[in-house]
């Protein structure tokens, strides 16, 4: 109730919303699998998804579907299909309609308007190439010096460009964030924004996510603290690699169900290998995602070691 509280100056509107969400991430145990449209699932994606529905299951809970597909020109035609295909086909069951993050650009433009109203934003026009050089000579994971932050720049298109919008993030964050981008130069909602908002929005209480967003952990974490919200528990589980050891990506064509290239291959052979492969079976096992349910069940300990943190 406090970080209700404390967010008074957000719009009445947007903070009902909130609200709405810190009920419903009381109700029950909330989980989410929230795939970008960019291609067909991978073995890593199903991987993670079925990691992600076990523990939303076996908490009794729900798990929403939400398609991040806001970045429209990574979106593939098709891609939402495959995926809602793939998920069913293995039994991985979502709670209630999809969530498209694309019919929700007036809520994530409500909130750009609300920290911008509280002075929590500035615009931004260091170019991608200027990042990318001072990049280059950090050695660490490059945070942005806040180089604009004083400048006082225009809002507005200037040469032709839009700025892109920065949330000034407290130190306790910006260590490890620096000052998060939540609109794009593009114009575009930025990832960070729209997930964290959509975390709060949905009532998600645990997001559990694959390991290459553990960097996002900070970034996301401040936003809700902007916002002056409960933070919402994140849990990152191991990659599933090719087999030459390079991360598989959905845009560079993993492998996926379709292309395990046996047109018979049961869901329940997927199961079995994604789960063995997680020490979940043994090696070889075939059963369904029900089946894995119950045999998890049985020991809720076995899943732990997977979810990192
Ligand atoms: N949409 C992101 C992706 O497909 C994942 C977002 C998240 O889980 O936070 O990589």
């Amino acid at each position: 109730m406090s970080a209700i509280c404390a967010s008074k100056n957000l719009p009445e509107e947007l903070l009902e919303l909130l609200k709405i969400g810190q009920q419903l991430r009381m109700q029950c145990y909330r989980g989410r699998f929230a795939p970008s449209p960019t291609g067909p699932l991978h073995l890593g994606n199903l991987r993670t998804a079925l990691v992600s529905w076990l523990k939303a299951r076996l908490n009794e809970g729900e798990w929403l579907l939400r398609i991040d597909d806001l970045d429209t020109p990574r979106n593939r035609s098709g891609a939402i299909e495959s995926i809602q295909k793939d998920l069913l086909w293995l039994g991985l069951d979502w709670n209630g309609p999809i969530v498209f993050q694309s019919q929700r650009i007036e809520l994530y433009m409500s909130i750009l308007s609300a920290l911008k109203s509280q002075g929590k934003l500035y615009p931004c026009r260091c170019t991608r190439r200027l990042l990318a050089k001072r990049n280059q000579s950090q050695s660490k994971e490059f945070i942005y010096p806040g180089t604009c932050r004083e400048l006082g720049l225009s809002w507005d298109i200037k040469s032709g460009r839009l700025p892109s919008l920065r949330l000034i993030v407290r130190e306790e964050f910006s260590i490890s964030s620096g000052d998060v981008v939540v609109r794009r130069a593009d114009g575009l909602i930025a990832y960070h924004l729209a997930t964290a908002a959509d975390e709060l929005l949905l009532g998600i209480n645990e997001v559990v996510r694959g390991q290459d967003l553990a960097k996002a952990l900070h970034s996301q974490l401040a936003i809700i603290d902007a916002l002056d919200q409960k933070p919402v528990f994140y849990r990152h589980v191991p990659l599933f690699f090719n087999n030459d050891g390079t991360k598989m990506s959905k845009r560079e064509g993993g492998i996926g169900i379709r292309s395990l290239g046996d047109n018979d291959i049961r869901a329940a052979n997927v199961i079995g290998y994604l789960a063995s492969s997680l020490d979940l079976v043994p090696n070889g096992s075939v059963l369904s995602a029900l089946e894995l349910l119950s045999h998890v069940r049985k020991d809720k300990e076995l899943l732990e070691p997977l979810l990192g943190c």
